[in-house]
């Protein structure tokens, strides 16, 4: 999306090459997401069986009713030109971001009306500082979807489409919902977010509990003995 030398109407794969990154996928019985922006890269993706457009920042109407149709996820990443948007060392860079970023209010009503599974991201990788921001992230989604749209996508959807990976899950549980037997990535919230989505921004302050993988690492309801 940033890169330096690749035009952002270029697409770069083509139909074979992308054909056989999913046959390779599929030996492994899971699936492939690409992180790809260009509409014309998109179909070409679908063409060859992604089963995941991350980003997808000029995805058409008629590329949402497809994906729609063939059950294709768009992972978005709530990206906007705010005190939180990354800064580049080149304005070809800086000039790229922000040509994306614009898109992404036609791509939310393309995706919402035509029925496309959408699920939450980040981009977050490798990076302590940025993934500290994934709640200030995911309370932004606010700015398209309620907060139960939100907090549902960030945990049951995803967990939807992790599933994809088949034998490859590395879960033992199921994922995104509670019940017994299930993985417990558990946070109890002081307050209720499906009415005040600002709470998951500030996990400091409002997470009373985290629960991961069943184990608890921030617990301030147990009151001294
Ligand atoms: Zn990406």
């Amino acid at each position: 999306m940033t890169t330096l030398y690749d035009p952002l109407d270029v697409a770069e794969y083509t139909l074979a090459e992308l054909s056989a990154i999913v046959e390779v996928a599929e030996t492994w019985n899971t699936y492939v997401a690409i992180h790809v922006n260009t509409d014309a890269a998109i179909q070409t993706a679908l063409d060859a069986g992604v089963k995941s457009i991350e980003h997808g920042f000029f995805i058409t109407e008629e590329t949402a009713k497809r994906m729609a149709a063939e059950g294709a996820w768009w992972s978005m990443q709530p990206f906007m030109l705010d005190e939180d948007a990354p800064t580049f060392e080149s304005d070809f860079a800086t000039a790229k971001f922000e040509s994306c970023v614009v898109g992404l209010n036609s791509v939310v009503a393309y995706t919402k009306k035509n029925g496309v599974k959408t699920a939450f991201g980040t981009d977050s990788l490798f990076s302590p500082e940025t993934s500290e921001k994934q709640g200030k992230l995911l309370a932004k989604m606010q700015k398209w979807y309620t907060p139960c749209e939100a907090l549902k996508m960030a945990t049951h959807d995803n967990a939807q489409l992790l599933k994809l990976c088949g034998p490859r899950d590395p879960y033992v549980g199921d994922l995104g919902v509670v019940r017994e037997g299930a993985w417990a990535d558990l946070i109890v919230v002081d307050g209720n977010p499906l009415e005040n989505l600002d709470l998951v921004a500030d996990p400091e302050e409002s997470f009373i509990v985290i629960m991961k993988g069943g184990e608890l690492y921030k617990n301030r309801l147990v009151s001294a003995p």
